[in-house]
């Protein structure tokens, strides 16, 4: 099974863009995953082939129509689950972005203006996700970020497939830091535990860092962290209890 995105838009000239250079497009290239885009406007049905209105109620901006986005929705629908990009949606992490992964792909709608009316959130089974607590001038870029974010964890796409493994938000926390050579660099030199061979004691210190730096950073991450350490399967639980 290849993982197939679809991206709705109004500028299906911005894709592949970033994603058809590196990892990405050598995968694109080599079929590991697919991409096709749908142009919104294809899609209206009046004379001036309008895709969106004023706000009802007033306001500035313009809003896209339900009624063309249904029928470009509605021209691509099959089992991948739809995501429409929103400031409002749920934030995009690591765990979802495994999960989309390692399904059959993924219909990607892009909003621009002042986004979408509401009532195609409704009528169209799909997930309201955000790329986080800003606002973009369209959904295009936040649909590369989430393909991205996919792509790199398809098999065969990054060089190791291990590679994957111990990073940022894989295993809850952040990743440790890394050196490479040269050894000494402006009078800075690589953590001593890093060239003693010990593969024990590289890996304690890299826990450590990994935990430090969450801790500091990113408390929210560390709350969760600690939280699901300290509670002990149910067994395990009563046996300790007993
Ligand atoms: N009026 C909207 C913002 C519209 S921005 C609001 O205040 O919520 C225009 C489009 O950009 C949106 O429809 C959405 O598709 C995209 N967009 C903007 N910020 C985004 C974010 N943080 N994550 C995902 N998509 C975003």
């Amino acid at each position: 099974m290849t993982f197939a995105a679809s991206v709705l838009t109004l500028y299906p000239e911005m894709f592949p863009g970033p994603l058809g250079v590196s990892l990405a497009g050598r995968a694109l290239a080599e079929g590991k995953w697919s991409l096709d885009t749908v142009q919104i406007r294809d899609f209206a049905t009046d004379k001036h082939r309008s895709v969106d209105d004023t706000p009802a109620g007033g306001g500035a901006g313009m809003v896209l129509r339900a009624d063309v986005l249904a029928a470009a929705i509605d021209s691509v629908a099959d089992e991948r689950p739809i995501l429409a990009l929103t400031p409002r949606g749920a934030p995009l992490t690591q765990d979802r972005v495994r999960t989309l992964a390692q399904g059959p792909g993924a219909i990607l709608l892009c909003g621009r203006f002042e986004g979408f009316d509401e009532r195609i959130f409704e009528a169209r089974a799909m997930e309201e996700v955000s790329i986080g607590d800003y606002v973009l001038s369209g959904g295009e870029m936040a649909a590369l970020v989430l393909l991205d974010a996919c792509v790199r964890l398809l098999p065969g796409v990054m060089g190791a497939a291990s590679s994957g493994d111990e990073e940022s938000f894989e295993s809850g926390l952040l990743e440790y830091p890394h050196y490479t050579r040269p050894i000494e660099w402006e009078g800075r030199t690589i953590p001593e535990v890093l060239r003693s061979g010990d593969h024990a004691k590289i890996a304690a210190w890299r826990k450590h860092e990994a935990e430090i730096v969450t801790r500091l950073r990113r408390p929210d991450l560390w709350e969760r962290h600690v939280g699901a350490r300290v509670q002990p399967p149910s067994g395990a639980r009563q046996k300790k209890d007993e």
